[in-house]
């Protein structure tokens, strides 16, 4: 049955019409039987037609009657089934709804991001499971709480004033359906960075706003590590050499437009790579992070200093005035540099070359300035290490003549072009030549003699030093051994070992082997080492010392008190003598302090029973100041300088004593 079925309509004014009708038409019977004569049997007749009539009438009202209580029963049938369908449908809709209801949760609760509906008042109506652990609020204790202590304090005043814009009916700045980043907070008070977006939605007629937030700690962490990774230096954690270029190019452009100088320093740790070689790799990153933060003390903090790679560092210093400052600067990161280090337990020094170019002076731009500060860094290498040059035109010149000199000395090696020139020493007691130093020289061709000092540090830094140290290892000997097979007084030859050579595990088997082929006994060879060179892996150097001991070579310390001068190790080194270094007798017996320096040294080496070289001996006072601290032997121009072979073989030959020597 349809809905809308209707009872069938009851009218009471056409019943009382009929009833007036059959009224009238009786009135009119009655009339017409009274003005009419009728025989009795018409008469009844006539009565009995009317009450058939009438009977008939009402029979037929009657069955109106019952039809419409059947319609009216049929309709009231209908209505009672249509809501039993109702019912059942309302229960069917119902439990659909608790169904979609309930499957709305689980996958509100199974999402991965943090959901929160806020009512119409801002007030929680929806704290699904993500959220619970984000937050760490059980949906119980949230329900009905305002949403602001999700928020750090300093953005909650924000969200009050949108809580009441809102309540006030103003348009909220939140952007329905944006992605937007702030911070949250956690129950335990923890802030964490969160993007959010805001969706309306309507529930029961009822505006609902839903929060989805997802935790972009991580994300956030990763993209810091990227933007850390693009730019700084991972085992230094200093800017690299990307970020320093964009640090020098706004640098540059600042002090272009306020017209002010600024300085590039390119620094480089002298035989760092010594360190890693003789100690690994593992100690050489100690120590260049060890420099790196040396290097950052040591600056301001508006200045840069940034790690190029290897052991090469830059610093860029902004804002200079006077380039004296750069200088003292420069000079304040060498003094960091060469504080002690200590590795295992032990202590190690090192020491860098630092070049210096300025803005606008040496260069307008980022990159030219770099390279001359590099030029002007490999000049001061030249120049013997740990110290300071500033970039000049001519520089350039220097790094071509290093390559130059690199691949000069590979042809010189098989040419021939090197050879020994000998120093005396002259033991002061007896005035007899006691030993002789092995100093190498090269003999180039076009070019003339070059100093030691120049292609030394170059054959050290590219390995060419061990072909070049066995070459003077040899020749030495061979030159010892010529003078004792011609009947001289024996006398011992030094020969200095480079730190290079002295790291190869193979030293004491090819000195052995050069002693063996020269015919020289061991007792005719010395071999000078410095004091850095034992102290980058102490006990692999007491070994090797000890080996060489045994063999019967005498060995000594060169260039004592320019190092760690440490009295600790030098009893721990099986060594007979210390070369107490030029620049420490140069000024004796005037400068008061490198009298007691030089007064000190030879005390402390007699107090071990170690024997002392002065070397760089140029006057008769320093030779007696020597004499009268007890030291025992001098090296130095005041008796020769370093002489060709056969011109040393002429003095041995002469055996007198020196006999200044005995004049004071
Ligand atoms: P060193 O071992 O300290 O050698 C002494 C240096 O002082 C020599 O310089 C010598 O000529 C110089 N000298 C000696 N007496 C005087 C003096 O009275 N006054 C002055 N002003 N100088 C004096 P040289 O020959 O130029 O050697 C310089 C450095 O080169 C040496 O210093 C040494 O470290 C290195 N060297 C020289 N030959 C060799 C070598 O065959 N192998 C290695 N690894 N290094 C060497
Ligand atoms: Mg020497
Ligand atoms: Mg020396």
């Amino acid at each position: 049955m349809a809905l809308n079925a209707q009872p069938p309509a009851w009218v009471p004014g056409r019943s009382a019409g009929r009833w007036i009708a059959l009224g009238a038409l009786g009135g009119l019977m009655l009339w017409l039987l009274a003005a009419t004569p009728l025989d009795p049997l018409e008469l009844g007749l006539g009565a009995s037609l009317l009450l058939s009539g009438v009977l008939l009438w009402r029979v037929r009202r009657l069955h109106r009657r019952v039809d419409h209580t059947c319609a009216e029963l049929a309709h009231q049938a209908a209505l009672a089934r249509d809501a039993s369908l109702n019912l059942q449908a309302r229960q069917q809709a119902e439990a659909s709804l608790r169904d979609s209801e309930e499957r709305l949760i689980g996958i509100v609760n199974s999402a991965r991001e943090a959901i929160i509906a806020v009512d119409e008042n801002l007030k929680v109506a929806l704290f699904n499971r993500s959220a619970q652990l984000m937050f760490g609020y059980t949906e119980q204790e949230v329900l009905g709480c305002g949403f602001e202590r999700f928020l750090p304090d300093v953005l909650r005043e924000a969200h009050q004033r949108q809580v009441e814009d809102f309540a006030a009916g103003q348009v909220v700045s939140v952007g329905m359906g944006a992605l937007m980043q702030a911070m949250a907070v956690r129950a335990d008070g923890e802030k964490f960075p969160i993007e959010a977006s805001v969706t309306r939605i309507m529930h029961s007629g009822r505006p609902l706003y839903s929060v989805i937030i997802s935790d972009i700690t991580l994300r956030r962490r990763n993209e810091e590590r990227l933007r850390f990774l693009a730019s700084y230096d991972q085992l230094t954690t200093l800017p690299n050499r990307t970020l320093f270029h964009q640090r020098l190019e706004r640098a540059l452009a600042h002090a272009q437009r306020f017209n002010k100088s600024l300085a590039v320093m390119f620094i480089d740790l002298d035989r760092f790579k010594i360190i890693n070689d003789t100690l690994g790799h593992q100690a050489g990153d100690e120590v260049l992070r060890e420099v790196s933060h040396r290097l950052m003390d040591s600056l301001r903090e508006t200045d840069t200093v940034a790690r190029l790679g290897g052991d090469e560092f830059a610093a860029l210093i902004e804002q200079v005035t006077d380039m004296r400052q750069t200088g003292a600067i420069a000079e304040k990161l060498l003094k960091a540099i060469s504080e002690p280090f200590v590795l295992d337990g032990h202590e190690h020094s090192l020491s860098g070359s630092i070049g210096i170019s300025t803005f606008p002076g040496d260069g307008l731009d980022g990159p030219t300035l770099l390279k001359n500060a590099d030029i002007a860094m490999y000049r001061a290498k030249e120049q013997g290490r740990n110290n300071v040059q500033y970039y000049a035109p001519a520089l350039n010149f220097h790094s071509v003549e290093r390559l130059s000199l690199e691949s000069g000395m590979r042809r010189g090696l098989l040419g021939g072009e090197f050879l020994l020139h000998y120093q005396p020493q002259l033991d002061i007691a007896t005035g007899r030549i006691s030993g002789m130093e092995a100093l190498v020289r090269w003999k180039r061709p076009n070019t003339g003699m070059v100093s030691p000092m120049q292609f030394i540090p170059i054959a050290e830094e590219t390995g060419l030093i061990v072909q070049l140290g066995e070459w003077v290892l040899r020749e030495a000997c061979e030159f010892n051994q010529s003078l004792r097979a011609a009947g001289l007084p024996p006398v011992r030859v030094a020969v200095n070992l480079s730190p290079r050579q002295f790291a190869q595990s193979s030293l004491v088997a090819d000195v052995a082997r050069i002693l063996d082929g020269s015919g020289l006994a061991p007792d005719g060879l010395g071999l000078e080492i410095t004091e850095s060179m034992v102290m980058g892996n102490p006990e692999q150097a007491i070994q090797t010392l000890r080996r060489l001991k045994s063999m019967g070579i005498a060995l000594s310390i060169d260039d004592f008190g320019t190092g760690y001068s440490s009295l600790g190790y030098l009893k721990r080194f099986p060594i007979d003598y210390i070369k107490i270094d030029r620049t420490f007798v140069k000024d004796i017996p005037d400068n008061m302090d490198d009298g007691t320096i030089t007064r000190t040294i030879i005390a402390m080496a007699h107090s071990l029973r170690l024997r002392c070289i002065a070397e760089g001996v140029e006057t008769q006072a320093q030779l007696d100041f020597l004499r009268e601290q007890g030291c025992e032997e001098l090296q130095g121009y005041w008796f020769s300088r370093p002489l060709e072979a056969g011109a040393f073989r002429a003095l041995v030959q002469t055996q007198l004593p020196v006999p200044e020597l005995f004049a004071a």
